[in-house]
């Protein structure tokens, strides 16, 4: 199917973009165009004009400040899959980043069309909540930050505003321990479950344990109740399993062709446990 007919303009600043936003209603910002170009084709929406930000040089890039990973909104994915410093500093991310789709959307795709279409089977979304991520946002009046929990308001819906253009990504980067495993859809390689696991342990003790969980519900969330359970806690496989038979409490799981509630319900189980157990050795 085609799209239907739009306009096309490249911006070539931030402030050009947000300008170019303000003044057209109906426009949205393509940047790899990876999920925005299907959706199109399928007419599930049909803006006016569609707002390059693909050449905004300020967009891309990752860089080390004050102990945090800066990462443009427009790094792609490939960028980051193949980054020192991103696998030096948050092995987390450095996990998820291959695991993406194939070596062809990871050079088109990127880091913040990603976070901002929030596809409730996308990958960086359950590790921007694992790693409790900072998203900047600007706008007509600035800049704004918003917390990774704070971020993901539904299915593919964010705090961003229509007016608004996700500039970079603030991640913790003191290189703790993290890993990602997805049970991958078989046609599509999308997350039916994907979970993102960053854990500290000294001397067989866990300290800090975070987990971000994709694919199972409309919007990533933080398994809460697991990290509660394991935080400062001796390590134990039974502890580990005790701690995630309870991942999927309370959950409203989805439920589609390619997997019932119930399925998707147990799988947010089994890979917590897997993901934690690679992580703390039990
Ligand atoms: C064949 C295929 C396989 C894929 N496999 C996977 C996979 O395994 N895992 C996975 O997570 N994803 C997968 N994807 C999706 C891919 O990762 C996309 O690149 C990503 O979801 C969107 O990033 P993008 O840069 O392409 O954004 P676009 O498609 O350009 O934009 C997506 C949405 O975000 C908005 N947007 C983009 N950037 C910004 C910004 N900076 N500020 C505000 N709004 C913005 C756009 O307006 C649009 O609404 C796959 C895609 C394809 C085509």
């Amino acid at each position: 199917m085609h799209p239907a007919p739009f306009a096309y303009k490249a911006a070539h600043s931030v402030e050009e973009a947000l300008q170019l936003l303000r003044s057209h209603e109906d426009a949205k910002i393509l940047a790899g165009g990876h999920s925005l170009i299907p959706a199109l084709k399928l007419r599930l929406t049909q803006p006016a004009l569609l707002i390059d930000i693909s050449k905004i040089s300020s967009l891309r890039g990752i860089r080390r400040e004050n102990g945090k990973l800066i990462i443009g909104s427009g790094t792609t994915h490939r960028e980051i899959e193949k980054s020192h410093l991103v696998a030096e500093a948050s092995p987390l991310l450095a996990s998820v980043a291959p695991q993406i789709g194939d070596v062809q959307v990871r050079h088109r795709g990127t880091f913040g069309g990603s976070l901002a279409h929030a596809d409730p089977a996308g990958d960086w979304p359950a590790a921007a909540l694992a790693v409790d991520a900072e998203l900047v946002i600007a706008g007509a009046h600035g800049t704004r930050t918003v917390h990774a929990s704070e971020f993901f308001t539904g299915m593919l819906t964010t705090v961003i505003q229509p007016d608004e253009i996700l500039t970079e990504i603030k991640v913790p980067g003191e290189g703790t321990p993290g890993i990602y495993l997805k049970h991958r859809n078989a046609a599509s390689g999308y997350a039916t479950v994907g979970v993102a696991v960053t854990a500290t342990h000294d001397h067989g003790r866990i300290g800090t344990v975070t987990i971000g969980v994709t694919g199972a519900t409309p919007v990533a969330f933080r398994a809460s109740v697991v990290e509660h359970a394991l935080n400062g806690h001796a390590v134990s496989a039974h502890l580990l399993d005790e701690a995630a038979s309870h991942a999927a409490d309370g959950l409203e799981c989805l439920s589609d062709i390619h997997a019932p509630a119930a399925y998707r319900s147990q799988l947010v189980k089994v890979m917590v446990r897997r993901a934690l157990g690679k992580l703390l050795h039990a």
